[in-house]
């Protein structure tokens, strides 16, 4: 059991405003793992004052010096992957060997990215009579999801530091836990007081209070369409910059000159990593009608060799969702695919017989789903594939664009030239071709209403600066 009763503001750990707790509960038992304040607004004013007051120097600094404590915070995380592994193994359900790897990994390949870009960023550029500074926008509000709950985090804290801001991180209030590991390390790593500041508690109180508070320069959301048009609706109020990522319900796109076999499997895989609890997961499988056959045959094969368990079954590839609501949810747009006429090709809505306990949603592939159809529509966040057969690539194209969302997508083809075509004519923010690896020094972010603003290597640093010019 991880209690934490403390916050992380102006370089110390200090008792919060009121005595409000939440829960942090284990997916996979359902039991409870841990407890955390509930913060108020008085507690997220402390923080934003103490940000603001540290920016006034820490803005000032030089690269090098801010390069040096990230080395510092790196060195200290990295001591502590088992427990960071195992933490949000618990809080998210992610079986145990992959969240070491990727939800501990990610945070320090994030760190190694920006130690590697401080090297040598260019912070000022000449143009004619000018001298083009990029400065640090001051006091960022960081406020995060439960998915990949520390991975989250560090996509803000680690650009945002690099550029000289300080920050106040409000975690999801599910997935709480690495934050506290994370302040311990920036306090070891000796970061000056007030640069880093952690609070927690619900959206609605401690979110929305940092996105409306006067010292917060800048917002940076990651979560719910729904939660990120309030934040900027608050944030609009005094200007503050924001930056949002936001939902998806990206389409993987297997043209007819793919490897069918191969680029069923990518989909299928790409679709229920984390439980299909991933912003950029590819939920549609676009195939075209003469291949439905044989595509829908091999996702069913590819989607039964899915082992659900418990994240600490070694034998388990999936794992439940995070909480009881989710799995609700996912149920619920379940059932309304079947109810829309979809074809149901594995899975179902039913808890699985043999895991009684646990959030579990076992791996489901709906068939000969329409573009309009709910499931098609809307952001599930669960292991849903839902196969959409096409006529020709134009209308391949048109059902791609065809949400409200553009985060990824993907495009299978053995002729890569005819792939980048295609990929040229999605409105996404990014566009897999092939199974292309996932690069963390490339831009990250959404079309329409999966946000705005880009997070990941130079262009995730320049998010939080401010552009003068001295004229000489
Ligand atoms: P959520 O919107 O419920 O919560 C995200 C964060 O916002 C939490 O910290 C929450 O406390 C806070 N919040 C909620 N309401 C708020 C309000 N009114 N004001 C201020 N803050 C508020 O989202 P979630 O359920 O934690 O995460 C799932 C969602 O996040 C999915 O839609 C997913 O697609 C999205 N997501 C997007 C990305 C991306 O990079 N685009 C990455 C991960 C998750």
């Amino acid at each position: 059991m991880k209690i934490r009763d403390k916050f992380y503001i102006d370089g110390t750990w200090v008792m919060p405003d009121g005595n409000d707790a939440l829960e942090v509960i284990d997916a996979s038992t359902e039991e409870v793992m841990g407890r955390v304040p509930a913060g108020s607004a008085v507690d997220a004013d402390r923080a934003a004052k103490a940000a603001a007051r540290a920016f006034e120097s820490w803005g000032l600094t030089a690269p090098e010096e801010r390069r040096t404590l990230l080395r510092k915070l790196r060195e200290g995380l990295a001591g502590r992957v088992g427990e960071l592994g195992e933490i949000m193994a618990g809080e998210v359900g992610m079986p145990l060997a992959m969240s070491e790897h990727i939800q501990a990994g990610l945070p320090l390949a994030s760190l190694d990215n920006f130690i590697r870009i401080l090297g040598d960023y260019p912070f000022e550029e000449r143009i004619d009579n000018s001298l083009v500074v990029k400065e640090p926008i001051g006091v960022v509000a960081a406020i995060t999801p439960w998915n990949y709950p520390l991975h989250q985090i560090m996509a803000k804290v680690c650009p945002a530091l690099s550029a000289g801001c300080t920050v106040i991180v409000k975690p999801s209030e599910l997935a709480p836990l690495t934050a506290f590991v994370l302040a311990e390390e920036m306090d070891r790593a000796g970061f000056p007081p007030g640069v880093f500041n952690l609070i927690t508690g619900l959206g609605p109180v401690v979110g929305e209070a940092l996105a409306s508070h006067p010292n917060v320069d800048m917002v940076s959301f990651t979560g719910s369409t729904r939660a990120g048009k309030r934040v900027a609706e608050l944030a609009s109020q005094s200007v503050k910059r924001v930056a949002l990522e936001l939902g998806g319900k990206s389409a993987s796109v297997i043209l007819e000159d793919a490897d069918l076999d191969e680029a069923v499997r990518g989909t299928v895989n790409d679709c229920y990593f984390n439980s299909g609890q991933t912003c950029a997961a590819h939920t549609r499988m676009l195939v075209p009608q003469s291949l439905y056959e044989r595509a829908a045959a091999k996702a069913r094969e590819v989607a039964e060799a899915f082992t659900l368990g418990a994240a600490t079954d070694p034998k388990a590839k999936l794992g439940p969702l995070i909480s009881k609501t989710q799995q609700e949810r996912v149920r619920t747009y379940i059932r309304s695919g079947m109810a829309e006429g979809a074809e149901l090709i594995t899975g179902g809505p039913d808890q699985p017989e043999d895991l009684p306990q646990g959030y579990f949603v076992s791996p489901t592939v709906f068939g000969k789903v329409d573009s309009k159809m709910t499931i098609a529509q809307e952001e599930i966040f669960g292991p849903v594939l839902s196969i959409i057969p096409y006529k020709d690539e134009d209308d391949a194209i048109c059902i791609a664009n065809d949400t409200p969302y553009g985060l990824s997508s993907g495009v299978w083809s053995r002729n890569e030239e005819h792939a980048r075509a295609v990929a040229r004519r999605i409105r996404a923010g990014q566009v897999v071709i092939n199974g292309g690896g996932f690069n963390m020094m490339a831009p990250f972010g959404g079309y329409k209403q999966s946000g705005y603003g880009r997070e990941h290597g130079p262009y995730g640093l320049e998010e939080y600066l401010q552009t003068k010019s001295l004229q000489l």
